[in-house]
């Protein structure tokens, strides 16, 4: 008989752990405490619009990736339409200087030594690092765990053309990036593209392959993609069950048996596979018992994405007239703006003009990342009018100053939606309310985190918790990685198909 797994989450590491394992022979059930797939890879539906909470783009989404054949083995690309977008930022400066983050490295270097002679050397320096990242090979086919002597040989020989690169790039945040420009437009730009402590190694490969578009966007946005793995999951005959929170992982004699759900209902299984939040998993669902100084210390010291104020406007415009970018238009403020509690000197807006399916004909989603903080929110919410009071006041700011670089906009505006951390957490439980797990920094770039918690047996787990950088990819990867280490343990040769 085959042995069963519970799984904890319908995010796409929660699917992809559940595909994986049902190809390889084991039952599954997926306990999900929301009533739809996809964690964050979501998006949600009002008056007319398709709010996407995620997807901007989609890495594997061509071939010469490993994770391409990952994303085929689970459903993902077949059928879908691919948009490859020219640039992957805008940045306007308050005195209307542009600079275009093109996703071509020949454009984008041409663009950058034009608007700035002076950082000639520095501009040839990172884009020939992105060229050389072109043909970079990311490992995805197998579980670092099982590794052996061999396979550490191989991947030496391969990544050894990098070493330099990576070693260089992935020490140097994106502040200092920044700092190497003398040039103030792409001096700030540069810094305020991604985080100040984030690892520039992650920026100049995600560019080397929107270069390659080999990151391209799925048109119908992260639901496509979410409904996509739910589908293949239930063809091969997993089950999910929605709308069940999973309060506590039960253990026997320090082995994970099963969980029990919030409506105290208990779910027997000979292995259990976490694909929710890392820290209530850790922390709430098994009552810190099996921890130790090394993950208390990821919880206590590493940075992680933050969370988000994420504004959705329905906005009756086609901005046809308007660039297709990526991850959209940051706009220099001319004076700093007090939103959320916190300065602002620039505002990052998403035009989905590239996406006709997330509006009604004629009309275009814009989307508004705003990062905040968690405790700011948690404490808000204790007093409901205040809370929406507050999303109120972003919604007008946010509207105002959209209106001063798109003139009519306001007007425009026929739908309004304010998602805040305290939102992010309610919906997907994520800690502290991150977008995204941990921030890939010089510290955790190298970082290969243990799928298993000490002392407890026949428990795994995946997700953007188990792997900095998070993102859908650590979803598909690490779903895989735990199927793998569970069949070596049951001595069975790990298999996976392509539908
Ligand atoms: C605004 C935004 C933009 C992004 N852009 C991109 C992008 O362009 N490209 C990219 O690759 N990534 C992007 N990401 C990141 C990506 O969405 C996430 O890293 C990824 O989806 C995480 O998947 P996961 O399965 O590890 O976790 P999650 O998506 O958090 O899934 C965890 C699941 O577990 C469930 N759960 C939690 N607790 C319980 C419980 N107690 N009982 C039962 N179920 C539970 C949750 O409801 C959820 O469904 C973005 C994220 C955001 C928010």
């Amino acid at each position: 008989m085959a042995k069963s797994i519970v799984i904890i989450g319908a995010g796409i590491a929660g699917l992809s752990a559940g595909c994986y394992a049902q190809m390889n022979g084991y039952s599954t059930k997926i306990f999900e405490m929301h009533d739809k797939p996809g964690g964050l890879c979501t998006a949600w539906q009002r008056k007319g619009y398709n709010i996407d909470g995620c997807l901007h783009w989609f890495v594997g989404s061509a071939p010469g990736l490993g994770l391409y054949d990952i994303w085929r083995e689970l459903g993902v690309l077949q059928g879908q339409n691919v948009v490859n977008m020219e640039q992957f930022y805008r940045i306007e400066d308050s005195k209307g200087k542009v600079f275009n983050v093109f996703c071509n490295i020949d454009r984008l270097e041409q663009h950058m030594k034009e608007l700035a002679p002076e950082d000639d050397r520095f501009i040839g320096e990172c884009t020939g690092a992105m060229r050389r990242f072109t043909r970079f090979y990311m490992p995805a086919d197998k579980a670092p765990e099982l590794y052996s002597p061999f396979d550490g040989l191989k991947l030496l020989l391969k990544m050894f053309p990098f070493f330099g690169a990576l070693r260089k790039w992935g020490r140097m945040t994106m502040d200092d990036f920044g700092m190497h420009f003398k040039n103030p437009l792409l001096r700030n730009a540069w810094q305020s593209i991604w985080f100040p402590e984030f690892s520039s190694i992650f920026m100049l490969i995600t560019i080397a392959y929107l270069h390659n578009k080999q990151a391209g966007y799925i048109l119908g946005g992260s639901t496509k993609i979410s409904q996509a793995i739910e589908k293949r999951y239930l063809q091969l005959g997993g089950e999910i069950s929605y709308k069940s929170r999973v309060d506590k992982i039960l253990v026997e004699n320090d082995r994970a048996v099963g969980v029990r759900l919030a409506d105290g209902s208990e779910h027997r299984a000979y292995y259990v596979v976490s694909a929710a939040d890392g820290h209530a998993t850790i922390y709430d669902m098994l009552d810190s018992k099996y921890n130790n100084d090394k993950i208390r210390a990821y919880y206590e010291k590493f940075p992680i994405f933050p969370p988000l104020v994420y504004i959705g406007l329905g906005v009756n415009r086609s901005f046809n007239d308007f660039p297709q970018i990526v991850s959209g238009l940051i706009l220099s403020l001319e004076k700093p703006v007090t939103i959320a509690g916190e300065e602002r000197k620039s505002l990052s807006v998403r035009i989905h003009n590239f996406d006709p399916t997330l509006a009604p004909a004629g009309r275009t989603l814009l989307t508004v990342l705003i990062t905040s903080n968690y405790p700011y929110w948690k404490s808000l919410r204790e007093d409901i009018s205040r809370y929406k009071e507050e999303k109120e006041r972003i919604a007008d700011a946010v509207v105002s100053l959209l209106d001063k670089r798109f003139p009519g906009l306001a007007a425009q505006v026929e739908m309004r939606d304010v998602a805040t951390p305290v939102t992010f957490h309610r919906y997907t439980g994520n800690w502290q309310g991150s977008f995204e797990g941990w921030l890939m920094t010089p510290q955790t770039v190298t970082l290969n985190m243990s799928k298993t918690l000490p002392g407890l047996d026949c428990f795994y787990m995946a997700g953007q918790w188990v792997q900095p950088g998070g993102g859908l990819p650590s979803g598909a990867m690490t779903g895989r990685y735990v199927t793998q280490m569970i069949c070596k343990r049951d001595k069975k040769r790990f298999v996976a198909m392509t539908p």
